[in-house]
């Protein structure tokens, strides 16, 4: 058994290492500096393990913009919420300690009334010997000390009451945070995710039809170099708010990553999709960004957006990939516009 034991040993190691080098590897020759954060974005990405990141790997792969920055947004959208999963394990752990805190003072409060209860059975079965006063003295006493456990009991209690409700605010609000963007307050990646398992999980159901919209602020980068960063990101609120301000109540708007939002429209099909798309293209296009400290005009923004249907079965990689080419196309052709998968040169 030894031996066995000890080829499982090395094939984990031959496995593990493999991944280590790969992802070393890949880092390298982006020449991204593998930082522990980096590594881990690759190293989960070599094993496979999450399919959600590595459809977002071989997508930055597949358009050659895998770039450090883009590697550390990895690592914020999949590995950030570890610190928050620490959190929420902290908090539960902490209301666990002060359930039991609660149930060891009802337990002491009952003990002492037990024991009150047992100083009054005394009293009246007192022998005549004792003096009245005596034995009053004695009720006195405890009924004081009875008092006094339970005030101390009542405040105990209220402390407890107020520590519970803490951590449920703040249970609630990680929760929240959990599967919303930080900047744009819009769903997240996880989020949208998520949303569309359930979306084509129910289009997989009934045979609605379900669109997704693949967004990108175009030349966003010369937006940023020409304004600045934290310009930039107002911007990337607006655009956020214009996106939201354009769908429905079910439908799923979130920020994908960077400069690119998505939306998830459930009961929609292509001329749907292509109608709602156009919209939100033309609210934002003709919007002038003003610089709302300095008042100055920063100009126009626009989006391009590409359109997929969603096809029975398929996974979700695919009609992703389908509304990301077809967004490519609309780039292509010169942007500001909204491109449909059928557009595309293979389309069937
Ligand atoms: P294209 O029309 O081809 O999409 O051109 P682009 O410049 O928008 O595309 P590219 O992918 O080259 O650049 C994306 C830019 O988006 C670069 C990056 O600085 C900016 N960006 C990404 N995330 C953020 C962010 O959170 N805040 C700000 N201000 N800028 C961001
Ligand atoms: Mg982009
Ligand atoms: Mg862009």
């Amino acid at each position: 058994m030894p031996r066995k034991a000890h080829s499982a040993e090395i094939d984990e190691f031959t496995t593990v290492a493999g991944y280590a080098r790969s992802a070393i590897n890949l880092l390298s020759e982006l020449r991204i500096p593998p930082t522990p954060s980096r590594f881990t974005v690759a190293y989960t990405h070599q094993t496979g393990n999450n399919s959600d990141l590595s459809l977002a790997m071989n997508r930055l792969l597949g358009h050659d913009k895998l770039t450090a920055e883009a590697v550390d947004e990895l690592f914020n959208q999949y590995f950030g919420r570890m610190i928050e999963e620490a959190e929420l394990r902290d908090a539960s752990q902490r209301i666990e300690r002060t359930v039991s805190e609660v149930a060891d003072c009802i337990g002491a409060a009952s003990d002492s009334a037990e024991h009150y209860g047992g100083v009054l059975e005394n009293f009246a079965d007192g022998a005549p010997s004792d003096s009245f006063s005596e034995m009053i003295g004695a009720v006195l006493d405890e009924t004081r000390q009875m008092a006094a456990a339970n005030r101390k009991f009542e405040e105990r209690l209220q402390f407890s009451s107020t520590e519970i409700e803490i951590l449920r605010q703040n249970l609630e609000r990680l929760e929240r945070e959990a599967s919303l963007d930080a900047l744009t307050g819009i769903a997240n990646r996880k989020r949208f995710d998520q949303a569309l398992r359930e979306s084509m999980a129910r289009a997989n159901g009934d045979g609605t039809p379900l669109t997704l919209l693949m967004m990108d602020i175009d030349h966003f980068k010369n937006f940023n170099d020409s304004h600045g960063h934290l310009v930039g990101d107002q911007v990337l609120k607006l655009v956020a708010r214009y996106v939201t301000d354009g769908v429905r109540t079910q439908d799923v708007a979130a920020r994908y990553g960077g400069e690119e939002f998505v939306v998830i429209l459930p009961q929609t099909d292509m001329d749907g999709g292509l109608r709602v798309a156009d919209a939100i293209r033309r609210s934002v296009a003709s919007k002038k960004v003003v610089n709302r400290r300095t008042g100055t005009s920063l100009g126009q923004v626009a989006l391009s957006v590409g359109v997929a249907l969603y096809r029975r079965g398929e996974s979700a990689a695919e009609l992703v990939h389908r509304a990301d080419e077809a967004l490519y196309l609309a780039k292509a052709g010169g942007r500001n516009r909204v491109v449909s998968e059928a557009e595309l040169p293979d389309a069937v």
